[in-house]
């Protein structure tokens, strides 16, 4: 790959980076695109080890930059998988309430949600929604027809695919981390490479990237891991498809929640606990550089002290199966100690202001002749496309695209 030369290039080949990439090609197919994507393969990070979950737009603050991309995206990522026959299921799925404090919280998600365009929302008794979940209790549920299932990587690569399909000189290159950032050039592990405009899309590095290219930043990626348990074969009828917990308003985008995967697996989680290591997979994954650039910064600290009862409970989860079953039984009470199953985990990339606030919204910033995604949080995924149409139009006038 020595000092060649590109239109384009997409650091990151996760679904956000594939995403651009794909509508950036279908809008000017004779673009010569190249993504850069440091590991073997593509979506290996938060895309490749996510909940698989189609998001309706329930949660999400009206008119924000989320709820906007995610009710659209979904709708193009469910109209994108018709097309490519894409295995999915707009299965639907109940929000539990526990106790009549969350009941009455289920009418302030219903109004929410129709703000945000979902139609055919249902405030559930137990006797409706057990002929959902025949497992579930609690005094009432929300029923959310718009969600449903997918498997993110067959997405992912499916992008790849078709980018090759409208223009065979776009190159996709594995294993090539981009190291350092020059005007008009990128220093990567597999040579100099000359591009006129880069968008990068890195993930859980979004920050550092941003940092090579020189913008000034107020916010920081601080890496939080998500562990999954999965049912066992004998326990996998408890659940059908998606119950989720009534969101703590703090923290709207986490809580324990049983998926249904598109391999057949039930899935229970994720869980969120502060990681030392970026893309640490495992409980004892540690790097000094992680570490350090997290704990030195005042927001990481800020969001300790803010919510550290929280943290504590997250942590404790984190290594205790009995304490983690615990709080599936809420909704579930049927399940035993043997039903469940360590799984796998994920990392989410949290985006943290300095005054320990999570930055919640999607965050589009342009460099010169660049642009970085910096904030992609859940439900990034879901919204792929419309995060996709959204940088191509920024591209068309900041970039000149003809
Ligand atoms: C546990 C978990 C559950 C989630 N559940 C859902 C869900 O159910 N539904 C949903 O819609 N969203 C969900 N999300 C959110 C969603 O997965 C992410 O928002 C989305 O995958 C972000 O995509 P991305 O392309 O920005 O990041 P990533 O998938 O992390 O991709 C970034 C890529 O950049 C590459 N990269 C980084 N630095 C460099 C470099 N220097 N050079 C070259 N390559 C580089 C990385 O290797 C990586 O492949 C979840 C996330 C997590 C972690």
């Amino acid at each position: 790959m020595q000092e060649a030369k590109y239109d384009i290039a997409i650091v990151g080949g996760g679904i956000v980076g594939l995403a651009i990439a794909y509508q950036i090609q279908r809008e000017f197919p004779k673009l010569n695109l190249i993504i850069l994507e440091k590991e073997k393969e593509l979506a290996f990070h938060q895309t490749g080890r996510n909940s698989g979950v189609i998001h309706s737009g329930l949660y999400y603050k009206p008119n924000s930059l989320k709820a906007k991309n995610c009710v659209k995206g979904r709708k193009q990522l469910v109209q994108f998988a018709k097309e490519n026959n894409i295995k999915h299921d707009i299965c639907g799925k109940i929000v539990l309430a526990l106790n009549k404090r969350e009941a009455t919280e289920l009418e302030t998600l219903k109004k929410n949600g129709e703000q945000n365009g979902l139609e055919n929302l249902q405030i559930l008794t137990p006797l409706q929604f057990k002929n959902i979940e025949p497992n579930a209790e609690g005094v009432a549920a929300l029923w959310v027809p718009q969600s449903g299932i997918i498997d993110y990587k067959e997405v992912s690569n499916k992008f790849a695919e078709l980018i090759k399909q409208l223009n065979p000189k776009s190159k996709i290159a594995l294993n090539c981390e981009v190291l350092d950032i020059e005007d008009g050039l990128l220093f990567s592990t597999k040579g100099k490479l000359k591009v006129e405009h880069t968008i990068f899309c890195g993930g859980l590095f979004s920050d550092r990237l941003a940092k090579k290219d020189k913008v000034k930043l107020d916010i920081q990626i601080v890496g939080f891991r998500g562990d999954y348990f999965q049912l066992s074969n004998q326990a996998k009828c408890k659940v059908n498809n998606l119950i989720y917990p009534v969101p703590n308003p703090e923290f709207p985008f986490l809580g324990i929640h049983f998926t249904r995967m598109m391999n057949g697996e039930i899935e229970c989680g994720p869980n969120a606990v502060f990681t030392f290591k970026r893309e640490g997979y495992k409980k004892t994954d540690f790097s000094w550089e992680d570490s350090f650039q997290a704990l030195s910064f005042s927001g990481t600290w800020r969001l300790f002290i803010n919510h550290w009862k929280f943290g504590l409970n997250e942590y404790r989860r984190a290594f205790s199966k009995a304490l983690f079953l615990k709080e599936l039984q809420k909704m579930i009470p049927t399940l035993k100690m043997e039903d469940i199953i360590e799984g796998r985990s994920g990392v989410r990339a949290m985006a943290l202001g300095i005054d320990g606030e999570v930055i919640d919204d999607f965050r589009i910033v342009q460099n010169k002749n660049n642009l970085h995604v910096l904030n992609a949080p859940s439900p990034a995924a879901t919204a792929c496309l419309a995060i996709g149409d959204q940088i191509m139009e920024k591209s068309r006038i900041y970039f000149n695209l003809k």
